[in-house]
Formats: C-alpha cells, sequence, structure tokens
C-alpha cells in the first residue's frame, strides 16, 4: 500500500482522534473509497507498529472493519492504516443527529445494533483479541447498516501507549480497567452496555460532573450503576419512551460491576433480548438511510442533511 498511496486522493476529513486524523480516500484507479488513518508511533518504532497491525489482515467478518493495509507513508513517514469506509458513520455521529432531530433509536433498531456489536465481538474472542475501546466513535455503520466494530487493540503501542494517563481513560472503560487492574473481554462487555445505553437515551448516563480520573473511580465503584429508564414526553419535545424488561436486564448485566460476574460475549448473545432480535427482521438499511435522509438510490434529499456522511458519499 505504500506504493499505492500516490493513487489515493483524500475526499474528505472524517475525523480527528487522540491519535491523529481519519481521511475519506479514493483509490483512483477503481475509484474504491476507504478511510485511511494515521497512527502515532510512540514508543513502539514505526516497523515495529507496522508489523504488529498486520495481523489484522487476518481478521475478516460482517460486523469487523475490514482492514486492507498498513504501511510507513514514503511522504510523511507516519505510520498509516487502510481500511473500509463506513458511510452510515459511527453510533457518536448518529446519536448526535439523532438527538438533533428530537428523535430516539427504536429498541428493534437499537436490538440489531447490540447483536452487530456482540457478534463482533464474539469473533475478536475467537481470535484472541479483546477489543479495549468500545464506544460511540468506535462503533461504525456501513451503507447497509451494518454495524462494524473498529480500532481494536492488537498492537501494544495502540492499547497501552495512554493506557496510565487521563487522556487515554474513556468514560466507557469498565471500572477494572479505570482501577488499573486486569482487562478481560468481559471489560468490553461493560462498555458495550454502556454504548447502547447511550444511543437508547441520547446522553451519556453518567453525571456531567465527572472532569478527572478520580471523581471517575470513586463514582464507578461506589454510586449506583445508572439503569436503562423509561422517559417520558418532556418540554424539549422528546416522546415518551418504555423499553423491554429484556432490554433493562441485557443493560443491567452488561454493566455488573464485578467483572468476575459479568457475562462473557458469547453468553450475552444468549439472552433472551438478543436472541428475539435474532429472530425478527428489522431494514437496518431503510434505518440508516432515515437517519441521513439518503434516498434509496441517488443523491441524498434535501441540503439540511449537510453531514460528511450523506453529502459525499460514493
Ligand atoms: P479517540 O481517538 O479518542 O479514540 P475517535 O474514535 O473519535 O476518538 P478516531 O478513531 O481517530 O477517533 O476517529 C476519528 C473519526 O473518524 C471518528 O468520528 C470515527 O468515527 C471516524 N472514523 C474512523 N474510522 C472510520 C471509517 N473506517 N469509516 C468512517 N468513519 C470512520
Ligand atoms: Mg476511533
Amino acid at each position: 500500500w505504500a506504493e499505492a498511496e500516490e493513487f489515493l486522493v483524500d475526499v474528505s476529513r472524517l475525523g480527528e482522534g487522540a491519535g491523529g486524523e481519519v481521511w475519506k480516500v479514493e483509490d483512483t484507479r477503481t475509484g474504491t473509497k476507504l478511510a485511511r488513518k494515521i497512527i502515532q508511533a510512540r514508543t513502539t518504532p514505526p516497523k515495529q507498529l507496522v508489523r504488529e497491525l498486520k495481523y489484522l489482515k487476518d481478521t475478516g467478518h460482517s460486523n469487523i472493519v475490514r482492514f486492507y493495509g498498513a504501511y510507513i507513508s514514503p511522504s510523511s513517514s507516519e505510520v498509516k492504516v487502510l481500511m473500509e469506509y463506513c458511510e452510515g458513520g459511527s453510533l457518536e455521529a448518529i446519536g448526535e443527529k439523532i438527538k438533533q432531530g428530537k428523535g430516539r433509536v427504536s429498541e428493534p433498531v437499537a436490538a440489531k445494533i447490540g447483536e452487530g456489536i456482540f457478534n463482533g465481538l464474539n469473533y475478536l474472542h475467537s481470535k484472541r483479541i479483546i477489543h479495549r475501546d468500545i464506544k460511540p466513535s468506535n462503533v461504525l455503520v456501513s451503507k447497509h447498516g451494518t454495524v462494524k466494530l473498529c480500532d481494536f487493540g492488537v498492537s501494544g503501542e495502540l492499547v497501552d501507549s495512554f493506557a496510565n494517563t487521563w487522556t487515554g481513560t474513556s468514560m466507557y472503560m469498565a471500572p477494572e480497567r479505570i482501577k488499573g487492574g486486569q482487562y478481560t473481554i468481559r471489560s468490553d462487555v461493560w462498555s458495550s452496555g454502556l454504548t447502547l445505553m447511550t444511543l437508547a437515551q441520547n446522553r451519556f448516563p453518567y453525571p456531567e460532573d465527572l472532569t478527572g480520573i478520580i471523581e471517575l473511580i470513586n463514582y464507578i465503584t461506589k454510586e449506583d450503576i445508572p439503569k436503562l429508564m423509561d422517559e417520558d414526553a418532556d418540554q424539549d419535545g422528546y416522546a415518551e419512551v418504555q423499553w423491554s424488561q429484556n432490554m433493562k436486564d441485557f443493560i443491567d448485566v452488561c454493566l455488573t460491576r464485578d467483572e468476575s460476574q459479568r457475562p462473557k460475549p458469547s453468553e450475552m448473545l444468549q439472552h433472551p433480548w438478543l436472541v428475539e432480535s435474532s429472530q425478527r427482521k428489522v431494514n437496518m438499511a431503510q434505518w440508516i438511510r432515515e437517519v441521513w435522509g439518503w434516498e434509496k438510490r441517488g443523491r441524498p434529499t434535501g441540503s439540511s442533511h449537510g453531514s460528511s456522511q450523506s453529502s459525499d458519499r460514493q
């Protein structure tokens, strides 16, 4: 891919995280759109980082973002990763869009998203990979509405560089991880439950005034764990909502504080909420079109949906 770089042109900037920028790029030889992420080599030598990232080549599953390659850029000497571009954007972007429109994700859609996340995690687990950074911005959606996990930890660099700093602490981390303890696939279950809950409620479930790691540790170890609640219609224009008992229980189980009691992803797939969902057809392609105001074929509708995901898709 290093040789291919000259054929890649930038289309639009998808965003920026702690590590660097992510761009939507086009391979001018084929017209294919890809996502290109710059990875900062902080402690690992770039060559070793590329070697570690190449393990990703072995991953292939419908709920995992396809990895195309990692290389050291001949022009900038940065480590770059090429991956599948997900037109539906992240759950973070989708959540914001839904909130803007005073909407809410429906329970059947939330359950399909849950199925996608847990099938993806279960697959990663079968490859002995712990994701380690499940959060709304790392759960992407394809143009067909399929959920795809990205940014999982295969490289020591990606996983541990920030582990002991506040910058590297995600609010979605499980208690055992926040406290600096052993991290397991069960920690991914916590983060996934919190991600689903955030999407369902249109807001992050913890109090807004948790500003530092000490407050976060205190909250997560001492206070009651938040629960998914029904909501009344309110003056802000939101409709009332009632979640099923199965969904509430599912979130409760994901947010089991003691990791030794928290189920693994494979066990969560047996939970009635996901089992029922797997027996139900939900038109996820239609859902993601509605979120972004895309028409069935061709150009997106209107100009009010000026997000990068909708305005410049293939
Ligand atoms: P952090 O660095 O704290 O983990 P982040 O996940 O937002 O935050 P990045 O992983 O750098 O940071 O991603 C930047 C943005 O690009 C995010 O909004 C993310 O959802 C989006 N993005 C990343 N990869 C893709 C992709 N393959 N397709 C579409 N959008 C993507
Ligand atoms: Mg990310």
